[in-house]
């Protein structure tokens, strides 16, 4: 379970000590993975997000996981409906 994992003590030590390549929780992790994040409207347009915007606006260790600030804070460019659904791509 995700949230199981975010209530562990050091999230970050375990994230740096892990085999696996890597752990994303944080928009440090997605950038440093090479992820992209998608932000997609429920008219089904969606557009790339800015990872070094949002990591200036929110901070590299903030995490994105069940996140309400950012999908909150979109607008779709096509339709204009606010707020939308995040997802992430491998880059
Ligand atoms: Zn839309």
């Amino acid at each position: 379970m995700i949230s199981n994992r975010l209530k562990s003590a050091h999230p970050d030590l375990e994230a740096r000590n892990t085999h696996r390549p890597t752990t994303l929780v944080t928009l440090l992790d997605l950038k440093t993975a090479g992820f992209r994040l998608y932000g997609n409207c429920y008219c089904g347009h969606g557009r790339e997000l800015d990872l070094d915007m949002l990591i200036e606006r929110y901070g590299d260790d903030y995490v994105f996981i069940n996140e309400q600030r950012i999908g909150r804070s979109l607008k779709c460019t096509r339709c204009g409906h606010p707020g939308g659904k995040l997802t992430l791509q491998p880059g």
